[in-house]
């Protein structure tokens, strides 16, 4: 099964991944997660991602479609994955199809949360005091907001025309929108 988790930031994609790749047996990997650690360990990758990241904005195409080619052929791959926060572009998509394409593989389902940006603000400005993550101020949030809303929210159509959209209400307590997404997959 290959699935993809969409939404707004602060729409609990990282947290309702991590509750699925229990029940499905499946893993899940993190753009974000791949950017935010490769930035720690100063690679060559954290140098070259590091301003676009802290100032909310999208790290460029070929770097995150890079990543994706390489990760999503490695050996823990074979049973499907989900991917969470990308693709982000309508270019990101189309690669993800051509590489899916050549691997003979099929996208299951792109599941997108729905969340309204009052919601939003408050879920992720509660977030930056526990983890202290350097994109969550709220000036950056909201150029993270308007670049999804710019960028990536055209995805929902793309998805929709491909029979492939699921939309989820992620409004409410985290174990509500587990509860949700699970009814999807009957688990
Ligand atoms: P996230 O944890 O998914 O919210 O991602 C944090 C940041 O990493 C984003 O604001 C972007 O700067 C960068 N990033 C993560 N995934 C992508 C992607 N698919 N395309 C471009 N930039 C990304």
């Amino acid at each position: 099964m290959i699935l993809i988790l969409m939404g707004p930031p602060g729409a609990g994609k990282g947290t309702q991944s991590q509750r699925l790749i229990d029940k499905l047996s499946i893993i899940q990997i993190s753009t974000g997660d791949i950017l935010r650690k490769a930035v720690s360990e100063e690679t060559e990758l954290g140098l070259k991602a590091k301003k676009f990241m802290s100032a909310g904005n999208l790290v460029p195409d070929e770097v995150v479609i890079g990543i994706i080619e390489e990760r999503i052929q490695e050996a823990d791959c074979a049973n499907g994955f989900i991917l969470d926060g990308f693709p982000r572009t309508t270019e990101q998509a189309d690669s993800l199809d051509n590489i899916l394409n050549k691997l003979g593989k099929k996208i299951s389902y792109a599941i997108y949360f729905d969340v309204p940006e009052k919601e939003l603000i408050v879920r992720l400005l509660k977030r930056s005091e526990i983890e202290s993550r350097s994109d969550d101020n709220l000036e950056t949030i909201k150029n993270r907001l308007k670049v999804f809303k710019e960028k990536t929210e055209p995805l929902l159509e793309y998805y929709r025309e491909r029979g492939v959209l699921q939309f989820i209400d992620g409004t409410g307590k985290m174990e509500e929108v587990t509860s949700r997404m699970n009814k999807l997959f009957g688990i």
